[in-house]
């Protein structure tokens, strides 16, 4: 059998159920390739194997011991990465910052809690930008992730160690969060495909607050119906987050008939600018006449208020961030430095505990939200997202998906960017909109770059309906390759 870390997590059940594998086994291989690779991609933060193989070995004895094996839980015995933002109970818990360095959460994320019911094993926490705040990993308060098609480039971010794991084989699928961007991007980056679940879809308990308004859990995995398996067991309500809906999550049917006919694209023209890679766009306009092959009809249509979308995200993440930072105040937890008197313990411990990213957007966020600028920037900017949202209601009416780059660019050069935060934030231009609008988005490979880079397409879907984009990605992905490309490590 070719190495245990190629098999997708519908072939490792297959084995596991088969018993021509263990858990133990599979575990033990991606630790060893963890081992041999990590040094020097450094997808992990944190790294479990003792959790990892007496994880393993339980799995292992439930199964050998379950007399009905159908009633067995999903993903017994199945590894999983988890991106460092999402709490896992007594397993240290950063978010990419020295101020949360010593945390130890007393719980575990509903999202994590399911996928441990459904019987995963935890390999370790991924790295990422602290609190979420960035496009490449750059912004990690310990270390930068390197791309692993080309070790020189950012894996995007902030969920860049997840998406770095996956492609290269360190975990056959990882958790992430999304508040602009950050499972879709990273996944473009290192080509891999990753969900952004509607707003309300996923329940957000256990997930560091970044902007509550936008913030969602997604997944990363090898293709389009591994990820919609993780997604299955994560969704649905949840009594500890009362944003998450009570709508029931629909078991996605995968026939093996990649037909398209009857789905409506959408392309709006506000996704095709200037500055846009050219092999970018090629590629997508390549992938939405593959979709039009397989049966889609293809329509143009206008987003017309995206261009304020970045702008808004800009007054409204920032915003939210200010006030959800407020409890990193050196007292109930994470660094705490004083010099005996409590300003200087607010002083010490925020101002050594955060990286400069995150005071910036602490800063902006709190002036934004102060007495006399607040109706002008953060209610202005509530109002302009009210009308992005409306863009995409009523394109909806018309499409059924909308298809657009993820990025105008693939992976750019670590520390290309790192002085210029403008330009950082310029490369979420199309993934921003996405969170003001509270829909779901799929990325998913659809090409590469003359540097052998990987291109990534975004469809957008209306409010719960990730159905349909699953449907969608594993019609594309029944008929091309580039999913299934892995680069040379
Ligand atoms: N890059 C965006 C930001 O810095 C989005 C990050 C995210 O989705 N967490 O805010």
């Amino acid at each position: 059998m070719t190495s245990l870390t190629t098999l997708s997590i519908r072939e490792a059940l297959v084995e596991l159920s088969a018993g021509r594998i263990s858990s133990l086994e599979l575990t033990q291989a991606y630790l060893d390739r963890i081992a041999k690779l990590d040094p020097k991609i450094k997808a992990y933060l944190t790294f479990t194997p003792d959790l990892a193989m007496k994880q393993a070995k339980a799995a292992d004895e439930k199964r050998k011991k379950a007399r009905d094996k159908t009633a067995l839980p999903p993903l017994l015995g199945i590894p999983l990465a988890v991106k460092d933002v999402l709490a896992i109970q007594d397993l240290r818990c950063t978010c990419g910052s020295r101020i949360l360095e010593n945390y130890y959460p007393p719980f575990s994320a509903t999202t994590v809690q399911r996928l441990l019911d459904a019987g995963v094993v935890i390999l370790g926490k991924t790295n990422m930008d602290e609190f979420a705040m960035g496009s490449s990993t750059e912004n990690s308060a310990y270390f930068t992730t390197h791309n692993p098609w080309n070790l020189t480039r950012v894996p995007g971010g902030s969920s860049g160690g997840s998406a770095a794991a996956v492609v290269a084989q360190l975990a056959p699928a990882a958790l992430g969060s999304d508040t602009g961007g950050s499972v879709r991007q990273p996944a473009s980056f290192c080509g891999v495909t990753g969900i952004k679940p509607t707003y309300g879809r996923c329940s957000r308990y256990g997930l560091i607050a970044y902007g509550s308004s936008l913030d969602t859990v997604g997944v990363f995995g090898r293709d389009a119906r591994d990820v919609a398996l993780l997604y299955e067991i994560m969704a649905g309500a949840d009594p500890f987050d009362a944003t998450s809906m009570e709508i029931p999550v629909p078991h996605v049917d995968f026939s093996q008939n990649p037909d398209l006919s009857g789905i409506r694209v959408g392309v709006p023209q506000e996704y095709f600018i200037e500055g846009i890679q050219p092999e970018v766009e090629k590629a997508i306009r390549t992938a939405i006449l593959q979709m039009k092959s397989m049966g889609a009809s293809v329509h143009a249509i206008s987003l017309p208020h995206t261009k304020y979308a970045l702008p808004v995200y800009y007054l409204i993440a920032p915003a939210e961030a200010s006030a959800n930072l407020a409890r990193y105040d050196g007292i109930r937890f994470g660094l705490s430095e004083n010099e005996g008197n409590l300003l200087s313990l607010f002083k010490n411990s925020r101002g050594n505990g955060f990286g400069s990213e995150v005071k910036r957007r602490i800063m902006l966020g709190t002036y934004a939200l102060s007495a006399g600028y607040y109706d002008a920037y953060y209610g202005q900017a509530q109002k302009v997202r009210t009308l992005i949202k409306q863009d995409f209601e009523k394109a909806f009416e018309h499409v059924d998906v909308i298809a657009t780059p993820v990025a105008p660019t693939t992976a750019f050069k670590i520390g290309e960017h790192s002085n210029d935060p403008l330009a950082m934030y310029l490369e979420d231009v199309f993934t921003l909109p996405i969170n003001l609008a509270g829909v779901p988005a799929i990325a998913i490979p659809v090409g590469f770059d003359s540097e052998n880079l990987p291109i990534g397409i975004q469809l957008l879907g209306s409010h719960f309906r990730e159905d349909q984009l699953f449907k969608i990605a594993h019609a594309y992905q029944l008929t091309t390759e580039w999913h299934k490309k892995t680069p040379d490590l």
